[in-house]
């Protein structure tokens, strides 16, 4: 059985709407596969839909944005953005609509000031950026991605990314997400919604300790006592280093670890559908302690 848990349509930064997600996963293989759009629950009813079109099982979820503040051992506070995947909550708990809200606002707020900066470098302005993400979806750098690559300055997303984001660049592009909550806070508050919290790829991309230097207990032992429920292990920007201390993490505290694709449509990603899965036992692990929203399987 093939368990997918973590995909993106157009409804956040995937490329495809969700009937193609979930016309993809049908191709794939895929038996459930999770909608997980960036901070928004729009997608679950066109998904619920779709998935019953195909004949696949469908699992609610979110890809929360959050913002982790964690004191160094020399004392200094370091902040750093944290995606934490929250399955079945309550799409209608109030507290985490409107966390969810104030997160899709200040994304808008915090991409127009990245479109300032790229602006100031690139030919783009925000009418070039605007239109490449459909009305209502959460804004995130993959548009201005898709911006620059319509404008002809790149080939790609991924492109795009190395040359802005990556890693010795000539300027600073980068703006982080400041109006989003806190990583503790979040956890607690989708418990509160009755989802089940999951870190979506732990220590990726170069976040992770370099060659030589510890992990991060301290900062995953506060996740964990403020109900962290596990950890998307096996995904593709998990280093097999970070895969081998997670998994030996979640065994001493009885954690669920999942595997997926972190899916955003053929041209968006190189992720393909299905390539991470995740095991039926952790799945019904997750369902067992779900009590915002029920899965369609
Ligand atoms: P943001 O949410 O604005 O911080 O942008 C992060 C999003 O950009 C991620 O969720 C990915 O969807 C996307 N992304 C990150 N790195 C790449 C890449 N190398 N190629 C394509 N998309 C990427
Ligand atoms: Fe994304
Ligand atoms: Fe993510
Ligand atoms: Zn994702």
């Amino acid at each position: 059985m093939k368990i997918d848990l973590h995909a993106h349509s157009n409804c956040s930064d995937g490329k495809e709407s969700v009937e193609e997600v979930f016309r993809q996963a049908k191709l794939a293989g895929v038996d459930v596969l999770a909608l997980t759009d960036h901070d928004t629950t729009h997608g679950w009813p066109l998904a619920a839909a779709a998935a019953k079109a195909e004949g696949i099982g469908f699992v609610p979820g979110i890809e929360v944005t959050t913002r982790a503040h964690v004191t160094s051992h020399e004392g200094k506070l370091r902040k750093f953005g944290v995606h934490m995947l929250a399955y079945l909550p309550d799409p209608n708990h109030e507290e985490l609509k409107t966390v969810l809200r104030n997160s899709v606002e200040s994304r808008e707020l915090r991409l127009r000031q990245i479109v300032d900066k790229v602006g100031a470098v690139y030919d783009l302005t925000w009418d070039d950026v605007e239109p490449m993400i459909e009305a209502g979806a959460t804004f995130g750098r993959p548009a201005v991605a898709d911006a620059l690559v319509k404008r002809e300055h790149f080939k790609s997303r991924k492109h795009v990314f190395k040359a802005l984001w990556g890693k010795n660049t000539k300027h600073d592009f980068y703006v982080p997400n400041r109006g989003v909550p806190d990583t503790i806070e979040a956890i607690k508050l989708i418990r509160l919604a009755g989802g089940v919290p999951i870190i979506a790829h732990p220590l990726s991309r170069g976040k992770g300790p370099k060659f030589g230097q510890p992990m991060p207990r301290e900062h995953f032992e506060e996740m964990i006592a403020a109900g962290l429920a596990g950890f998307e292990v096996n995904h593709r920007d998990v280093s097999w280093r970070a895969r081998r201390w997670l998994k030996n993490l979640a065994k001493e505290h009885d954690l669920i670890v999942t595997g997926s694709s972190d899916y955003h449509g053929l041209t968006g990603k190189p992720n393909r559908l299905g390539e991470n899965t995740t095991s039926k036992e952790m799945l019904d692990r997750i369902i067992a302690q779900a009590t915002g929203t029920s899965p369609q399987l």
